[in-house]
């Protein structure tokens, strides 16, 4: 399987380059040059599988020409060992055709971790087959940093340097962070927000002396093979609840616009969807796309859902090229107007192809209690407030009642307790294996925000030049 650029101006690649590379050069992000595709009898082959048995079976199309095809069934059966859940993603039923999809049974509690064991594993086969190192250099609000600390912990042919704004992240999200113990992981609290960490890490990547001589690497949102793993789980809840032969449709909580472009790549593969609701809370710059045919940026507010406080969502470049006809240039062109100008506006004709797939929904703050409330009345299940905004979302956007509609449940509820506590006035528990997670001895290193120093900071530590040297 060869990948291209949304941009059209950086080389075909194949798998392994394009895991390792994260970003395109020419600054696009990859795609497989043509989707492989589950037909219905393909379909009805997968019902009965076990979760790591069946995203083989649906990955292995895209890993055709890698290194690690020999070996990637068992490297797929490692990766979900560790859930606590035997079924991995399990269904849990909440009306007569409501469902939760609880992806939330990984080591660190959010949906991250379905993509992110499978990525520690992938990577270290693939450097171990091509005998290199990487240093992984990544900015996070909380989520994605706890996974990837969790998923590259001890891994010997990397190095991992995550950037937190010191303060600025919950207890929760810090300690699962720092407690992991391990020489290849280096947690660094910068003194500054989100987006300071990420405005540094950008310029370590623009540095192309400094990315090159430390191989730098990026496991964030816009690396394929996580949205690849993000597919899975959409054919597996659906072939569950009776596809091909029947149709569902999913609701899904969204910031960087990566889980729910899993789910349009699901359906591109020919898995029958009736729709994508995209949820957001008050930061619903999508929910104005699918309602006025423009992308407009306002400012990020913080919510009870920080995992989705975001505005310009990464992935969204994913389906551009698709709405551009795979036009590279016109991409390129339409993004940088949005940096530019803060917004763009897509013609009618496209508009009316986005919405046959898409619905948006928004809800604020004081709606994701009250749902976190009705849910817990209604049957008893407790939602984090990410999932409460992706059930509400799911509740408001239906229209054919006897469709199953999904939600993807993207964080357990013990991750953001305050807002739990707030809408059903109990304090969810954290499971046994993280209950003593507030006595264990935390390790991090407070850095300013600064370039020059966190480049002396990176460079002083990574394995990858003293190999060079
Ligand atoms: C990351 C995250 C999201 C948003 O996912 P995207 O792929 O960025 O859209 C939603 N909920 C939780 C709990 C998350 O950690």
């Amino acid at each position: 399987m060869r990948y291209i650029s949304t941009r059209g101006q950086a080389p075909a690649l194949g798998f392994d380059e394009v895991l390792l590379a994260g970003l395109a050069r020419d600054g696009g992000l990859y795609l497989p040059e043509s989707w492989p595709t589950l037909t219905p009898d393909r379909l009805r082959s997968l019902a009965g599988l076990s979760y790591p048995q069946l995203a083989a079976a649906v990955m292995r199309p895209f890993v055709t020409g890698s290194a690690i095809e020999d070996r990637f069934d068992r490297l797929v059966a490692e990766a979900y060992a560790g859930f606590e859940h035997s079924a991995v993603t399990p269904l849990r039923q909440l009306d007569a055709n409501d469902w939760l999809l609880e992806l939330f049974h990984g080591p660190t509690l959010a949906f991250k971790d379905v993509a992110m064991q499978f990525l520690g594993r992938i990577f270290d086969a693939v450097l171990e087959a091509r005998d290199e190192r990487v240093t992984i250099l990544g900015a996070t609000s909380g989520d994605t940093g706890a996974a990837a600390v969790e998923a590259f912990a001890g891994r010997s042919r990397i190095d991992l340097f995550m950037l937190h704004p010191e303060g600025r992240v919950s207890e929760v999200q810090r300690r699962q962070m720092t407690t992991v113990q391990a020489d290849n992981v280096h947690n660094l609290a910068v003194r500054g927000t989100f987006d300071d960490c990420q405005d540094l890490v950008k310029a370590c990547f623009n540095d192309h002396g400094f990315r090159d001589g430390l191989h730098l690497s990026a496991v964030n949102s816009i690396n394929w093979a996580r949205v690849m793993a993000q597919i899975v789980y959409y054919v597996a809840s659906a072939v569950a609840l009776g596809a091909p032969e029947r149709r569902v449709a999913f609701a899904v909580p969204t910031g960087n616009f990566g889980n729910v472009f899993a789910g349009h790549a699901a359906r591109c593969m020919g898995l029958p969807m009736e729709r994508l609701v995209v949820a957001s809370n008050s930061n619903d710059i999508l929910a104005r796309f699918f309602e006025r045919g423009e992308m407009a940026i306002e400012s990020v507010v913080p919510t009870l859902s920080p995992s989705m406080d975001i505005q310009v969502s990464s992935n969204f470049e994913r389906l551009l090229f698709e709405l551009l006809d795979g036009q590279g240039a016109a991409v390129a062109e339409t993004l940088t107007s949005f940096r530019r100008e803060g917004r763009f506006a897509l013609p009618d004709a496209v508009m009316e192809q986005v919405r046959a797939g898409f619905d948006g929904y928004r809800l604020d703050d004081e709606g994701t209690v009250a749902e976190i409330a009705r849910c817990y009345q209604t049957c008893g299940a407790v939602l984090d407030p990410h999932s409460a905004v992706g059930l509400a979302a799911a509740r408001a956007r239906r229209d054919d009642p006897a469709v199953p509609m999904i939600t993807l449940a993207t964080a357990h509820p013990a991750k953001f307790p305050d807002a739990v506590e707030r809408a059903i006035g109990q304090r969810p528990a954290l499971p046994p294996r993280l209950a003593d997670l507030h006595e264990r001895p935390e390790c991090l290193t407070v850095v300013p925000a600064d370039e020059t120093q966190l480049k002396a900071f990176i460079g002083a530590r990574a394995r990858v030049q003293t190999e060079a040297a």
